[in-house]
């Protein structure tokens, strides 16, 4: 069966406009849209219909009839007025069996559509269409009915125009596989979700005091509702570097919220120095994407008093936080001051550089945070150690080892769940007065 007369078949049938029928042949007539083939379709089956009435053929009346109704082709209501067959009646005007003229008023939509990415700043974005069930189905069916081959479905002609259309309104560009702003748009209800994509600044942060979590502490008795205790912040220290860090970026950008992520931790009475500890920030919902990260550092840095500094801010997109939790176990740099019980000789002190650096340490889950981790045997290794003495029972560690190792454990012993640790080779009893993060090195590979 040629094309004319295929569409000649479903405009017998059903009444379909330019879109709908020319996207029955959409894969025939490359670069140009359906709404054109569906035009020059009709067209054509027109000047044939008249031709057939020149020849006193019934049935070219008939097939102009068909257009002018079905097709929706003025023209042939033109023609028929022409040899004064003026029966076409209001009651006739009908809708397209496949789209309900929804693909007419497509402009109308992509305008919408327009306004509402408007609202966010962005330089690119997706289309998502979104068709009810019964539209597509009917779709399906009418296209096993007429047994079409070189169609492609509506979902898809929506979803380009939108995405053509739209970009000529905003000046933004479509993006496939990391877009700012996607938009779930049903043509049919021309109801408009927006899903917009996180912003993720990495950078790294130094903690300058100690006495301060990395990441906010739910209080422990009222998990966070509020309660007497925690004098209703639901917090269980009143500050972290979390917060001290995302609320200036809430602020700035309009987001929603903000997850930390950072490669590892300290301990709250650990600080962290050096050029910091690399972390990436991820806010939902950003208004404002454009922002300038020179300025927002300088803000955060005021915010923070002296007690947090950030610096090396950039943007980056999600695949950057995997890196980050993956380079949790790069290399570490400490410095912790170790209190002896007693007094300790040079010539026992000096062990701790003979026996430490370049070797395994044997790690179970210290004490103190079994009851939130794992009950099990860590095996992590000490690159660098220098000792200095400080007095006759103190003295000042600087070690490079592995990320993950637990240090305080590394100097006291643990009871004997680290092994081999400072205790063990000194002799005596040793614990860690205070404890530094001086760097994290991360490798690039
Ligand atoms: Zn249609
Ligand atoms: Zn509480």
């Amino acid at each position: 069966m040629s094309i004319l007369e295929k569409s000649l078949e479903m405009l017998k049938e059903y009444p379909l406009c330019d879109h709908c029928l020319g996207r029955q042949f959409a894969f025939l007539g490359t670069a140009m849209e359906n709404e054109e083939r569906g035009k020059a379709i009709k067209t054509i089956l027109l000047m044939e219909a008249q031709a057939m009435t020149l020849s006193q053929n019934k049935k070219g009346l008939q097939l102009i009839k068909i257009l002018a109704t079905n097709g929706f082709l003025e023209k042939a209501e033109e023609v028929l007025k022409g040899i004064r067959k003026n029966m076409l009646k209001k009651s006739t005007l009908k809708t397209c069996f496949l789209c309900e003229n929804r693909l007419d008023t497509i402009d109308e939509l992509a305008k919408k559509a327009a306004e509402k990415i408007a609202e966010w700043e962005c330089n690119t974005f997706l289309i998502g269409i979104e068709l009810p069930a019964e539209v597509e189905e009917r779709e399906d069916e009418f296209r096993a009915e007429f047994g079409v081959e070189h169609g492609e479905s509506m979902r898809i002609e929506f979803g380009r125009l939108l995405g053509k259309k739209i970009s000529i309104l905003t000046g933004k560009s479509v993006s496939y596989s990391k877009p700012d702003v996607v938009l779930i748009i049903n043509p049919m209800t021309e109801e408009i979700k927006v899903q917009v994509n996180p912003l993720y600044i990495a950078g790294r942060y130094r903690k300058l005091v100690r006495g301060i979590p990395q990441s906010k502490w739910f209080c422990s008795n009222c998990m966070g509702k509020g309660c007497e205790k925690c004098g209703w912040t639901g917090k269980k220290y009143p500050e972290s570097v979390e917060e001290i860090i995302s609320e200036p970026f809430i602020t700035v950008t309009g987001g929603s919220k903000a997850y930390f992520h950072a490669s590892g931790r300290e301990d709250i009475d650990v600080r962290m120095l050096g050029k910091g500890r690399p972390f990436v920030l991820e806010i939902s919902q950003p208004k404002k994407r454009f922002i300038d990260l020179k300025e927002v550092e300088k803000m955060v840095n005021a915010h923070a008093k002296g007690k947090v500094r950030i610096r090396d801010l950039k943007f980056v997109d999600k695949d950057y936080v995997r890196k980050l939790k993956k380079a949790e176990l790069s290399k570490k740099y400490y410095r912790v001051v170790v209190e002896f019980e007693s007094e300790v000789a040079d010539d026992i002190l000096r062990l701790i550089e003979e026996k430490l650096p370049n070797t395994i340490i044997k790690q179970r889950t210290p004490k103190r945070v079994l009851h939130r981790r794992a009950d099990l045997t860590r095996e992590k290794y000490i690159y660098k150690v220098k000792v200095k003495r400080l007095s006759s029972n103190k003295a000042e560690l600087r070690l490079q080892c592995q990320g993950g190792l637990y240090v305080k454990e590394l100097v006291t012993g643990d009871d004997g769940r680290t092994t081999p640790s400072i205790t063990e080779i000194v002799g005596i009893k040793a614990k860690p007065i205070s404890l530094d993060v001086l760097d994290v090195i991360i490798e690039q590979r």
